[in-house]
């Protein structure tokens, strides 16, 4: 029985071996099915992240509280010390911490952690 690869992902998908869908009971004669309804759950299923936390690069990386645009998110990796390790304003390298500090203030130059 032909279904389209979008079937998994529809509304009206029987999910059973005898039954492609409520609408068509033989599967679409297309492709693209023109009656094609995205099933909100599934997708959410797909993408599912716990609150607060996003998947970067296949890792959970807890968010900020704040909003942050991807831009954002991005420079901050690049420059956090969390992530780079150092002060992004005069580079001193940060001790490792077994467990991160919620600021990571710069005693050397002032620099001030107000990402979270
Ligand atoms: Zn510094």
């Amino acid at each position: 029985m032909p279904k389209s690869p979008e079937c998994d992902r529809c509304l009206l998908y029987g999910r059973n071996p005898h039954l492609v869908c409520a609408v068509h009971p033989a599967g679409p004669n297309t492709d693209t099915c023109l009656d094609f309804r995205e099933d909100p759950n599934a997708a959410l299923e797909e993408l599912w992240e716990p609150e607060g936390a996003s998947y970067y690069n296949g890792e959970l990386i807890l968010q900020p509280r704040q909003r942050w645009t991807l831009e954002q998110q991005l420079e901050l990796l690049d420059t956090h010390p969390l992530f780079t390790g150092r002060c992004p304003r005069c580079e001193l390298p940060f001790p490792k911490y077994e467990i991160p500090p919620v600021h990571w203030d710069c005693a050397e130059c002032g620099w001030v952690d107000d990402s979270v």
